[in-house]
């Protein structure tokens, strides 16, 4: 996806520019706020077709999607998209703010798990779920998220493949050195994304 198009759809559609604290405590200059992606349909298909276009072209097999509950809506676009290509039917598994995982679902296939998020922010949230899948001795074979934040890896999430539809450059800045902070600048609101599972 193009990267400046792509920032523009996303700042039209529930993405922000401010100053925002992450639950790490660290400040960040662009939020986005998930409840009014989820309510923009055509927007979750674009950002589905980009990410089953990646899937196809790298042949990744998937057979179970997790994702937080704030990406449920997102998550149920993807599976029909994919379900389409393949024509092969998806487990599929939201992932309770507790962040229990029942391992025991034998509808559920664990050893080809795709991990989706709207954002990759601070990466906490792929990294709990993905070792929620390693406790069902499961394994992610990739996780996708529409925005990559600053600059996490599938190395930097100990993860097999990380996919970003839009690759951001905002790093998140302690607020020791954030020049924000020095200003005085208001925080405008309370990033929820990253703490929900
Ligand atoms: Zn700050």
């Amino acid at each position: 996806m193009d990267h400046d198009e792509g920032m523009s759809v996303l700042l039209a559609n529930g993405g922000f520019f401010g100053h925002f604290r992450t639950p790490t405590g660290k400040c960040s200059t662009f939020y986005l706020d998930d409840e009014v992606l989820q309510d923009k349909q055509e927007l979750l298909e674009m950002f589905c077709r980009d990410i089953v276009a990646y899937i196809t072209k790298q042949r990744i097999k998937v057979k179970t999607i997790v994702c937080p509950q704030n990406a449920i809506r997102f998550s149920i676009v993807l599976k029909r998209m994919l379900e389409n290509k393949t024509g092969e039917s998806l487990g599929h598994l939201y992932v309770p703010p507790t962040g229990i995982l029942d391992c025991a679902k034998p509808s559920l296939e664990y050893s080809n798990v795709l991990i989706l998020d709207t954002a990759c922010m601070t990466g906490q949230n792929i990294g709990r779920l993905a070792n929620l899948v390693t406790d069902c001795n499961g394994y992610v074979v990739l996780a996708a998220v529409m925005f990559n934040h600053g600059r996490e890896t599938a190395s930097s999430l100990l993860i097999e493949d990380l996919y970003a539809c839009i690759e951001g450059c905002f790093e998140d800045v302690d607020s020791k050195t954030c020049r924000l902070c020095a200003d005085g600048v208001p925080w405008d609101k309370v990033p929820q994304i990253a703490v929900s599972v």
